[in-house]
């Protein structure tokens, strides 16, 4: 059931944490003024300090003071915001914190509503869950949701046990499993650019589409999370959950109906159609890479072993790249390149579709190779779509020089009007559209997949480590997996201007 102005009260675990104060504040506040919030809402944060409401109204109103809104007063804002301190493993807290959303229930005429959401560490999930059902949290006379963060488990052994656990108290469609770059501008964009212009989707096969490569790089390091990248890596943290999610975005069939569970099926079954690998062929497939010193923006850098709790001799890659192949009609023969690092050249969300070449080309001009078609579309943090095409050279004689056709989607919006994907989601979340979620098939098929290689490179020492410099595009065997196909790795960024 989907309403434009849902009345409800989110509940926020890990309300002095990190996601809660940088991400979901701002976009509540997004939320409440672009006019997506009735007056019907209330939020009650939740965590173990002793905060009075004062405090944590101030605290919220420090995460939205870069917000220059004179018509909007940050205190009538702030006034919708509770505090209920809270241990996750003493059952008394939630007795207290159930008091609490029936008492601001009758207050804000809130009709039942509940979203819980779990901004905390994923040990926790289990248990709150658990604990939210048997304490009568999740019976009410509205709906209730969960929204989980990632890590959605380490494992598809963990990630089943979690999923188990949290079905004892909620079923399959009260759980919103987030994968933040669903609720990207420009991911959303991948399904409307595909099936909204007719001269893509007649070509959007293997007869006319040579590769796709998905590329997620970031210039930033692993900072001060080397505790928790240290036991995932970037295979767990991007492939399992963003790369998989838009690989299988560029490669579903269309959907009867732009609806959750059409559009999440479609999804299932290019996963399902990933070809599988061995553990023995993993070498074949996948790079893995970790990043050593380099010189970035002129600045000395340190490599990842050298980071806080970092193992001197870890084995942890900081860098993935990898060839995917879908067996069905579509796209048999067509490889899904997708890499992703840290302390990469820059920082860039693209994804590449490359057409075949034609058969002959007649306006073929020795000092300018021919330039195959490239449809771009650019995901962060320039959005956007660039066409790479062939036109006349501007001369005598009819020779092609590529041109290109840039669409900025950071240019033609008011950015401001722009949704974050935060927004998006929990807007998404209260209207009831888990569309932009991940269902549990999903989530259970890229662990699966993504099991075998992590397997496989946990069972053997990477010799080669560190293999890449800071400010590089990753390692050489990467460029080496395309080279091997005939191919090369694009990196098409316009400039911002
Ligand atoms: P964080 O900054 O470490 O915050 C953790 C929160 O949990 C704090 O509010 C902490 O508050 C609370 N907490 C810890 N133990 C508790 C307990 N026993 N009972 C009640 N509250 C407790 O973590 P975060 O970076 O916000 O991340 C939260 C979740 O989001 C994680 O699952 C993470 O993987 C995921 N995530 C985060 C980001 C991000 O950008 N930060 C991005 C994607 C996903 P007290 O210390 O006051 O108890």
């Amino acid at each position: 059931m989907t309403t434009n102005s849902p009345k409800s009260i989110i509940v926020i675990f890990g309300a002095t944490g990190d996601l809660a104060n940088r991400k979901l504040y701002p976009s509540i506040y997004r939320l409440y003024r672009n006019g997506k919030l009735s007056e019907n809402f209330a939020v009650v944060g939740v965590a173990r300090r002793p905060l009075t409401n004062e405090d944590f109204r101030n605290n919220v109103k420090k995460s939205i003071s870069h917000f220059e809104d004179k018509s909007i007063d940050p205190d009538a804002f702030a006034s919708h915001f509770h505090y209920h301190p809270f241990d996750v493993q003493d059952l008394s807290y939630y007795q207290s914190l159930n008091k609490l959303l029936n008492t601001l229930d009758e207050k804000h005429e809130t009709e039942g509503n509940r979203i819980f959401y779990l901004a905390m560490a994923p040990n926790f999930f289990g248990t709150l869950a658990t604990n939210l059902k048997s304490e009568g949290l999740t019976s009410t006379n509205g709906w209730t949701r969960l929204v989980i963060e990632k890590p959605f488990g380490h494992n598809f052994k963990s990630a089943k046990e979690l999923n188990d656990q949290i079905r004892e108290a909620f079923t399959e469609d009260q759980i919103y499993r987030i994968d933040h770059y669903l609720g990207k501008e420009m991911v959303q964009n991948i399904e409307v650019i595909r099936f909204a212009n007719a001269m893509f989707e007649p070509l959007w096969n293997n007869q006319h589409i040579s590769n796709i490569q998905i590329t997620s790089s970031e210039v930033l390091g692993v900072e001060d999370r080397g505790r928790y990248y240290e036991s995932s890596g970037a295979l767990r943290d991007m492939v399992q959950n963003h790369m998989l999610q838009m690989m299988a975005l560029l490669a579903m069939e269309p959907p009867i109906k732009l609806t959750p569970e059409e559009i999440r099926s479609e999804k299932v079954k290019v996963l399902r159609a990933l070809k599988p690998i061995t553990e023995e062929d993993v070498e074949k497939y996948f790079v893995r890479g970790q990043y050593d010193r380099g010189i970035l923006n002129g600045e000395e850098i340190n490599g990842y072993r050298e980071g806080n709790s970092v193992d001197p001799e870890s084995n942890t890659e900081t860098f993935v790249s990898g060839k995917l192949l879908i067996e069905n009609f579509r796209w048999a023969g067509v490889p899904f390149y997708i890499r992703t690092g840290k302390r990469m050249k820059k920082k860039s969300t693209e994804i590449v579709i490359q057409f075949k070449d034609l058969p002959m080309n007649l306006y073929y001009d020795k000092e300018e190779n021919i330039h195959p078609n490239l449809l771009v579309i650019h995901i962060q943090p320039y959005e956007g779509i660039t066409l790479h095409l062939n036109a006349k050279k501007g001369e005598y004689g009819s020779t092609s020089t590529p041109i290109t056709l840039n669409y900025n989607n950071n240019g033609s919006n008011d950015k401001m009007n722009t949704p974050e994907a935060y927004e998006v989601l929990l807007n998404d979340c209260m209207r009831g559209d888990s569309t932009n979620f991940t269902h549990w098939d999903e989530v259970a098929l890229s662990w699966k997949f993504v099991d075998i290689i992590s397997n496989a490179w946990e069972n053997t020492k990477a010799e080669q480590f560190p293999n890449y410099e800071s400010g590089s595009n990753g390692p050489k065997e990467s460029e080496a997996l395309l080279e091997n196909d005939g191919f090369n790795w694009w990196s098409v960024t316009p400039e911002e201007e």
